[in-house]
């Protein structure tokens, strides 16, 4: 039976003309894979619910934040509770301090932290850190890698380490990007002529060291391990953006799978709980110098807000006490689903490379394997499209971008997984 979607629609017309597009966010208005999105009214677990009362089974999780599953109890709770004392004071709560604490016990290259209100904050002053600590202007990331929207960061790739960042959006002059260089990832050798190139000039290697937002891509072996010789002999600092990766992969995010220390680290989204939070931390040495300690500004009216900590808290001490379980399970449950869908779509003689780490996973539709954003790029975006939909139609809500890694929550279970491949069975065999 078709799902309606009258109620969103009417929302959706109603949002458009007061916001542009409709949403506070680009990727929310399903450009990328068309038709209408479905407006949320409430969710729970592993499910959304919408304008229309159809239940979706979420598989972007609040793009990252969600992986105890929605209105998880203890983070209501602490929420709840938090806002009978009141929602800010702009002054200090001893809750700042707790979930610091919580974060440096879990991520070991993080001596000190400051929180900030999103992952573009954290990224954005992070780099402006590693600029004033190292003195240089340089800084190298790599296409596909999405760090938050700050102008230095929105470039697109130019062609070859010669060419300096192109503007990767309206608005961002060539003067703001003149020094952000963006490199094919998991390619070293690139790595190492920009730094032949740049001598001495480099600030900071920024990286997602398991890519989310190009679709889930691991690095190669070595290739993390690489980059941080590379840094370490060339004196430039190694940033690690684990908004995404942080305590979703593991508690010690993707630096502890792979044995790296960065010198600097971005959070956000899980150690939030669902509210507005980022961070960033790292060396004490180059932490002290940020205001009022040293000479690098940072600020934020909202930061270290008494809801978000608690929120993080909440889900950050959850994820501590049950660490033994939780991510294995989310691990085993991701690898059911990861290799179920690829399964049927191989049946189907749907051509498909499949993706995933932790509770990352994504679906590329191409027999490429996919390790940089140019091998994403052979994915058919059309064919991506129509699957989107047609799980939506299924009550399976993807992320709606090929370019977008899908979350699994601790609230999917064993029904969820063959829910899930069930769906993508009956959609495989109309999708050619
Ligand atoms: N870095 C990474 C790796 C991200 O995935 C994101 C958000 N998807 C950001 C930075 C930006 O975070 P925010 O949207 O909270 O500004």
């Amino acid at each position: 039976m078709a799902l309606s979607f009258t109620h969103s629609r009417a929302l959706q017309k109603r949002a458009e003309s007061l916001i542009p597009g409709g949403v506070d966010s680009p990727v929310r208005a399903f450009r990328s894979v068309g038709g209408d999105p479905p407006f949320v009214a409430s969710a729970q677990g592993a499910y959304l619910y919408d304008a229309d009362g159809n239940r979706f089974l979420d598989y972007f999780g609040s793009w990252g934040p969600m992986i105890l599953g929605h209105a998880h109890p203890a983070v209501i709770d602490a929420v709840q509770k938090a806002a009978a004392n009141g929602t800010s004071f702009g002054a200090s709560t001893a809750a700042e301090a707790e979930l610091a604490s919580l974060v440096v016990q879990a991520v070991p290259s993080i001596e000190m932290l400051r929180f900030v209100s999103s992952g573009t904050e954290a990224v954005m002053s992070a780099i402006r850190l590693a600029r004033a600590f190292t003195g240089r202007k340089f800084i190298l990331k790599f296409e596909g890698c999405y760090h938050g929207h700050s102008d230095a960061l929105l470039v697109k790739a130019g062609s070859g380490v010669a060419t300096l960042g192109i503007p990767g959006s309206a608005g961002v002059p060539e003067e703001t990007v003149q020094f952000t260089l963006a490199l094919p990832f998991n390619d070293v050798s690139a790595v190492e002529e920009a730094f032949r190139l740049h001598q001495g000039k480099i600030a900071c290697i920024i990286v997602e060291p398991v890519v989310g937002n190009a679709g889930t891509i691991l690095p190669a072996p070595g290739y993390l391990e690489a980059l941080r010789a590379i840094t370490e002999r060339e004196g430039a600092l190694l940033i690690f953006d684990e908004v995404m990766t942080g305590f979703r992969l593991s508690l010690g995010g993707a630096q502890e799978i792979f044995h790296i220390k960065p010198d600097l680290t971005t959070l956000g989204k899980i150690i939030g709980g669902g509210l507005p939070v980022g961070a960033f931390g790292g060396r004490q040495e180059i932490m002290q110098m940020l205001a009022p300690l040293g000479p690098v500004y940072q600020a934020g009216t909202l930061s270290g807000n008494p809801l978000a900590m608690a929120a993080g808290i909440a889900t950050v001490s959850h994820l501590i006490a049950e660490r033994a379980t939780i991510y294995p399970q989310l691990a085993e449950t991701t690898r059911q689903i990861a290799v179920g869908v690829a399964k049927e779509a191989k049946a189907a003689g749907v051509p498909m490379s499949v993706n995933w780490m932790g509770s990352m996973v994504t679906w590329f539709f191409t027999e490429t394997n996919v390790t940089d954003f140019d091998t994403a790029s052979t994915s058919d975006m059309a064919r991506f499209g129509k699957f989107h939909r047609a799980m939506l139609e299924r009550g399976i809500w993807l992320p709606p971008s090929q370019y977008e890694a899908a979350f699994v929550s601790a609230s999917h279970g064993e029904a969820e997984v063959d829910f899930t491949i069930s769906a993508a069975r009956e959609v495989f065999a109309n999708l050619l």
